[in-house]
């Protein structure tokens, strides 16, 4: 208990002192981007909603606006529906406008947190062509082997009204299918199945892990995570990531 309280107090340490430094840097003017980056199931949702509570950016989950689509029978949510049914990556051009214009919000002045986005080195340099000098990028690499994913993933819950996940086992909601935070039912994404899931990982070695190397290759972009320790302890390093300077 007494642990747990002293973790936390030096986590609020470190956010009200170093991730305040580092964001805002020389330039405040400067937008600051946080990219989550990792395979399906490394945590990059999880963590996305208590960070933008905490450093107040928004999160912009790509695959949350076009499930959103998909739900309202938009043209959008038509055309990209059985992409995402099979595991495959949604055609860029498809992205790229639907993210941009979310991007154009006002809530965005100070940056945004990007889950899902970018997912290919086209995409990424899409995203740099668009920002151009007015902002800064911190990619955060969540780094899980894939037998944990699948694991992982199988057993995923997330709510409809808030999007909370939960996991069967390992977290589950105190009432089976509802969320402990806003009382909204539970739900499993349609394609958390095993077979998609493989799917989705053989999609993300290929397209999505040399955005690693675009990232590593830019000076104090990119930050490492140990997404398979403790959800609280990936928290902390991810606070901790973005206190650093480089
Ligand atoms: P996610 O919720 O991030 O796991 O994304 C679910 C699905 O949405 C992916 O499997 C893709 O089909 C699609 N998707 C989400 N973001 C992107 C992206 N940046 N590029 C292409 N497809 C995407």
């Amino acid at each position: 208990m007494f642990r747990k309280l002293f973790a936390w107090v030096v986590m609020g340490c470190i956010m009200l002192t170093g991730v305040g430094n580092a964001m805002s840097q020389s330039n405040p003017k400067l937008m600051t981007i946080i990219v989550l980056l990792g395979p399906p199931g490394a945590g990059k949702g999880t963590h996305a909603g208590p960070l933008s509570e905490h450093i107040s950016l928004p999160h912009i989950s790509t695959g949350d606006l076009f499930r959103e689509n998909i739900r309202n029978n938009t043209v959008l949510g038509q055309k990209v529906k059985s992409f995402m049914d099979q595991g495959k990556l949604v055609p860029d051009e498809l992205v790229l406008d639907m993210l941009f214009q979310r991007m154009e919000n006002p809530d965005c002045v100070r940056g945004c947190i990007l889950d899902g986005f970018p997912r290919t080195v086209s995409q990424a340099k899409a995203l740099d062509a668009k920002l151009g000098k007015k902002s800064r990028i911190i990619a955060l690499n969540f780094n899980v082997p894939d037998a944990v994913l699948i694991e992982r993933i199988s057993g995923r819950l997330i709510c409809k009204e808030c999007k909370k996940p939960y996991h069967k086992r390992f977290d589950p909601p105190r009432q089976a299918n509802v969320c402990d935070a806003c009382g909204g039912a539970l739900y499993s994404r349609d394609d958390d199945q095993e077979n998609i899931v493989r799917k989705r990982l053989e999609v993300y070695h290929e397209e999505s892990q040399p955005l690693i190397d675009y990232y590593a290759k830019r000076k104090g972009e990119l930050r490492e995570i140990d997404s398979q320790n403790s959800k609280e302890q990936v928290f902390r390093d991810v606070m901790i990531a973005l206190s650093s300077k480089d």
